[in-house]
């Protein structure tokens, strides 16, 4: 056998979602996906370039004025 063994790297079996993006871009980890805590649409590519592009493209306009306590406030409301 002289196949080139297919390589993993490690960091593709770790976990994608970081609690910060909780509040940054008001989503959360269901099942493996991340849905958005506003509109409740999930985001298919978990990774934080597509996670922000939705949050600045659907939200931003709105939840930017958030900001500090009342932001984590909201995000728990959401949830
Ligand atoms: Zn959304």
């Amino acid at each position: 056998m002289s196949s080139i063994s297919r390589k993993r790297k490690l960091a593709d079996e770790k976990k994608v979602f970081q609690v910060k993006w909780e509040d940054l871009y008001f989503v959360n980890e269901v099942s493996d996906t991340i849905q958005c805590l506003i509109c409740k649409q999930t985001i298919s590519v978990p990774k934080v370039y597509n996670v922000r592009r939705h949050y600045e493209t659907m939200h931003s306009e709105k939840y930017d004025a958030y900001t500090g306590k009342i932001r984590e406030d909201n995000v728990i409301q959401l949830k």
